[in-house]
């Protein structure tokens, strides 16, 4: 297992569409264990694969949960989702979001609160549950990242300006310091 790069805005590559898996073969899996280890790695409760540059229809994510034999423990909930499709969406819940793509933003989103979604898991066995409230909104902003959606997108037009200036002249002292160093 190896630790990626994840991508940051504005890179063009988070805009594009990602394709559907048309067989879960052993590289995906692998691919899902390694973005499954950089999500750890950076904190973050879900991964999409543009955000490491696959513009591919997979999602990783473990999004904590009360043990339901031990209301005073929280376990892990991993999950892997291939070609996942939201087939129905109820309630209102709005929640704020951050980004591992997107730095220093957090956004108060609108999202449905219940969902269910269909999709593939790693051994291409068509999955269908039930999710709601943070893993809910998880599987929707991670969905977003496949369509080339992002956080920003959900900020008025000012401020996604500002915002956009601000990583744009971070990405450039970035550069400077490398040919520094
Ligand atoms: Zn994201």
């Amino acid at each position: 297992m190896s630790s990626l790069t994840v991508l940051k805005y504005p890179d063009p590559k988070l805009r594009r569409k990602s394709k559907p898996i048309a067989k879960v073969s052993s590289s995906i899996v692998s691919l899902a264990e390694d973005m499954f280890e950089t999500m750890v790695a950076e904190n973050g409760i879900g991964l999409a694969a543009p955000q490491i540059g696959e513009l591919i229809r997979l999602i990783v994510m473990d999004v904590p949960k009360i043990d339901p034999i031990d209301p005073e423990k929280i376990v892990h909930d991993k999950l892997a989702l291939i070609n996942p499709q939201i087939v129905h969406g109820e309630g209102k819940i709005q929640y704020e979001e951050g980004c591992l793509s997107c730095p220093e933003l957090i956004v108060l989103v609108d999202r449905n609160e219940k969902i269910r979604v269909k999709y593939l898991d790693l051994e291409g066995r068509p999955c269908e549950i039930g999710a709601e409230q943070l893993k809910a909104v998880c599987i929707q902003h991670e969905i977003d990242h496949l369509d080339g959606i992002l956080l920003v997108d959900k900020l008025n037009r000012i401020e996604q300006g500002l915002y956009k200036q601000k990583r744009l002249r971070v990405a450039g002292e970035e550069k400077e310091l490398a040919t520094i160093l």
